[in-house]
């Protein structure tokens, strides 16, 4: 590739300020910048410093990247001061309130992009963040857009707005995804919010407006690796009328255990290592990992029965407890309960964050039960071991139909339907202790089936890593991309 054509390229990444959102797309600016190009990640103050220390170690190494902030208007869309992620809602009342934010930052923006040197040739913005296809079409930049999760979902989501299947049924009912490579049989109640809305018809507009303006985008990133799912890519490409680039597994850009820890560093102190020493002294393949995401709202009557679960495997485990509903109650229970004390030395609790790239990875880690959110779900797949899916909402039970039904890698806890972010007082238990117990024992231990489990999952793992590697299909697309965009800016006539 023209060298001259590459230094006049600037690529500025929008990320959503959520985890799941966020996190893999700084990953993804981390691993263009390894190819040569300059890059930006605009976000604001408080959002960038989780990611700080990650971003200056790319620097060390050589790589052309920064760091852009804008303020967040928290006061004029009246959250609460310092609010600036979806996970920091107080409440989710506040998520209209949240989409203002990032509506009313379209000007500063601008205002922003139009200073940078080169001008920005590209800007990669997560699909939810709205008011950047204004900004893009303002400037006439390029506008590529992040949805956060896989071809597998994207061509379900694709078959089913042209196909509306899912408005002849009932929320019981089951029903087959048309158009699909293979039989995907599923329940209205299972669907995302676009399909199965709830009663908040401001969110309800906002997401058809961000439906229509992902249509005009000029193409789409996915964290994911074709290998993985190549007829769902080929799919997406041949009729979303998109260019779809498939650039994953993008955790894997953090490649040594420093790397991981400072990938998303929430937590002050080292207790990074403290998580790792406990690990190094287990054996391998005999600790379960448990975190529902960054975003969940799970009753404590809920957790309560992951957490009795658990006890019952008598396995060692990691369990990260978010608790951000009725948190007293959750924390109440644990006191009452000496659930620490009992299983002191057995089972780790940690609530809050986790540093889940580094704690997956460990050798010491023989399944992970996963809320299926995308990330976690590709994390887990990387790291090769089998998971436990508990889908709670968005695409999560699609996720889990390709981890247990397509992959064979995973077993499902019997979660039923979704229990949408902020009607949790809705939901009753579906999980019990002995589903998750049974689950997770028809994954741990020793057994033909539980072995066969565990080499698919392997092999997955393998393929994710040769797809990031230079020469995979990965790192090939990632340079399509760039490639592209040096085409559309006209710089290969130069
Ligand atoms: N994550 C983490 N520590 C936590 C919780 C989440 O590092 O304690 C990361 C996780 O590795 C993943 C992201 O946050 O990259 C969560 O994204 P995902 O799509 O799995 O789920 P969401 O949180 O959006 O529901």
């Amino acid at each position: 590739m023209d060298s001259s054509g590459l230094s006049q390229l600037h690529f500025v990444f929008i990320p959503l300020m959520a985890p799941g959102h966020l996190l893999p797309l700084v990953d993804m600016a981390k691993l263009l910048a390894q190819q040569k190009v300059k890059v930006s990640i605009v976000t604001t103050p408080l959002n960038s410093i989780q990611f700080q220390a990650s971003i200056d170690r790319e620097i060390q190494s050589g790589s052309h990247i920064q760091i852009l902030h804008v303020q967040f208007p928290c006061v004029e869309a009246g959250l609460p001061e310092g609010c600036e992620s979806l996970d920091t809602l107080p409440s989710m009342d506040l998520i209209n309130n949240f989409n203002m934010a990032l509506d009313l930052l379209q000007r500063p923006l601008e205002e922003l992009l139009e200073k940078q040197r080169p001008f920005p040739s590209c800007i990669i913005a997560d699909k939810y963040f709205m008011c950047v296809a204004d900004v893009a079409n303002k400037l006439n930049v390029p506008r590529i857009i992040f949805d956060g999760t896989n071809c597998f979902f994207l061509l379900c989501d694709h078959n089913l707005k042209k196909n509306k299947v899912h408005e002849t049924v009932s929320g019981e009912e089951k029903f087959v995804v048309p158009g699909m490579p293979h039989r995907i049989e599923l329940r209205k109640s299972q669907l995302p919010g676009l399909f199965n809305p709830g009663t908040n018809l401001k969110l309800n507009a906002y997401r058809e407006k961000v439906m229509e303006a992902a249509e005009k985008a000029d193409g789409i990133v996915v964290n994911s690796f074709e290998e993985l799912e190549a007829e769902y890519v080929e799919g997406c490409q041949r009729l979303m009328g998109h260019k779809v680039w498939c650039v994953g597994p993008v955790s894997v850009s953090n490649k040594d255990d420093m790397g991981k820890a400072m990938r998303s560093k929430r937590n002050s102190g080292d207790v990074e290592s403290e998580y790792v020493k406990w690990l190094d002294s287990r054996a391998p393949r005999s600790v379960i990992y448990v975190c529902l995401g960054s975003l969940n709202r799970a009753t404590p009557e809920q957790l309560i029965e992951v957490g009795l679960g658990l006890e019952a495997t008598k396995r060692p485990f990691i369990w990260v407890l978010r608790g951000a509903y009725r948190r007293e109650e959750m924390d109440k229970w644990l006191e009452e309960e000496g659930f620490e004390e009992r299983l002191k030395g057995r089972g780790i609790l940690i609530k809050g964050w986790a540093p889940q790239v580094l704690i997956l990875t460990h050798r010491a880690i023989g399944a992970f039960l996963t809320h299926c959110g995308w990330n976690s779900t590709l994390e887990g797949i990387c790291a090769g071991v089998p998971l436990v899916t508990f889908p709670l909402f968005a695409e999560q039970f699609l996720n889990e139909k390709f981890v247990v039904q397509l992959m064979k890698t995973g077993v499902g806890v019997g979660a039923e339907y979704v229990v949408r972010l902020g009607e949790e007082h809705k939901s009753r238990v579906q999980v019990t202790r002995l589903n998750v117990k049974d689950s997770i024992e028809k994954v741990m231990g020793e057994g033909q089936e539980k072995e066969e489990i565990r080499e698919r999952a392997i092999k997955y793992a393998d393929m994710a890593r040769k797809a990031i590697q230079q020469g995979g299909s990965s790192y090939r697309n990632m340079s399509l991309l760039i490639h592209h965009i040096i085409h559309v800016k006209g710089l290969d006539q130069s």
